[in-house]
């Protein structure tokens, strides 16, 4: 099922999020290195979202999304299901709007997630991963308190609010040739082409994948929205099983292709934010450098001289998690 194209949001609801985040959200650097444009032989500008409030982009969305809710919405509440970047988003664009929120995280998510969640006011229903669907969890305490569900990627509003990355990074940074964005269920990825269509119409933008979930390689190959198994890969906050209905649409008409990496790359592009970069930055953050990487090895000439734009997503990983991948590698 493809949303109703009256649904879908516009380069200006891009342009309207970003007065709405304004002073609220970070501007978030936009940082270089001059080994790794030596090594790519092209201007690389790092999007550091991973500088974000809570952490991702994912505030952007969030904020944006409950600051157009209605005075009865707000004051009913909102509910989110994440175990992840989501959930802090949410949890914290609620507290400063002072909107009640309800997240609903699997019990065994990590300590330091529940309690960042916990910590910005929300409260959080817990839920076993194995035996309970957490959709429909959610669901059912919307209905019964009459809360508005916030979608972590297939919302116009959700859409528009990260594609604000893209948008100041567009900005900050002037015209770019290509531009490359991690895709998990591709809230970022469309809502970065939005922004590249009012800003920069000849940009050329490449999702990137983990290889195990490449369920929107296939997706725009199909021309169709497929769904895959729960794939295996350190990058959690992509492991999403397909796209959105609004955000398909946008990626299949607009982007230039979509690339998958192993999570061997992730973690070398991990340890080069870290050691080039001086960024603490979680696997799936790491999804654009690598993807940027291998395309540039696969066809050296395509990208010779280029300015190309790379988003990194988020920086929220354990210390122990970093260094386990980070040290091994
Ligand atoms: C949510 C998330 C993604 C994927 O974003 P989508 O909008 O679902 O494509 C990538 N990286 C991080 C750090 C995230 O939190």
């Amino acid at each position: 099922m493809i949303a109703d194209p009256t649904d879908l949001p516009t380069p200006d609801d891009v342009h309207a999020a970003a007065e709405i985040l304004r002073g609220t959200a970070h501007r978030t650097p936009v940082l270089t290195s001059r080994l790794t444009d030596a090594e790519l032989g092209a201007s690389v500008l790092v999007k550091a979202e991973n500088l974000q409030r809570t952490g991702s982009f994912k505030f952007r969305g969030a904020f944006h999304t409950l600051s157009r809710l209605g005075p009865r919405q707000r004051r009913a509440g909102v509910i989110a299901y994440s175990s992840g970047n989501h959930a802090q988003a949410v949890a914290l664009a609620a507290q400063l709007l002072e909107v009640p929120a309800t997240i609903v995280m699997p019990t065994d998510a990590p300590a330091s997630k529940l309690a960042a969640t916990r910590g910005y006011g929300a409260e959080v229903v817990a839920y076993d991963r194995y035996t309970e669907d957490r959709a429909a969890i959610a669901g059912d305490l919307a209905e019964r308190r009459g809360l508005t569900l916030v979608p972590p990627y297939d919302h116009p509003h959700v859409i528009a609010g990260q594609g604000t990355a893209v948008w100041e990074l567009l900005e900050d940074a002037g015209p770019l040739d290509a531009l490359f964005v991690c895709l998990g269920g591709g809230g970022l990825l469309s809502g970065s082409l939005l922004a590249v269509q009012a800003l920069a119409p000849g940009c050329a933008v490449f999702g990137v994948e983990p290889e195990a979930g490449d369920d929107g390689r296939q997706s725009l190959r199909a021309g169709r929205i497929v769904t895959i198994d729960q794939p295996r890969t350190i990058a959690d906050g992509a492991a999403t099983t397909f796209l959105g209905t609004r955000t398909f649409p946008i990626i299949a008409e607009r982007v230039e292709d979509v690339l998958t990496v192993p999570d061997a790359a992730l973690v070398e592009g991990m340890a080069l934010f870290a050691s080039r970069y001086k960024v603490l930055v979680e696997p799936t953050g790491a999804l654009a450098l690598a993807g940027l990487r291998a395309a540039v090895v696969a066809d050296p000439q395509r990208f010779a001289g280029a300015r190309i734009g790379v988003t990194i997503s988020g920086g929220n990983v354990d210390l122990d998690r970093f260094a386990g991948l980070v040290g091994g590698a």
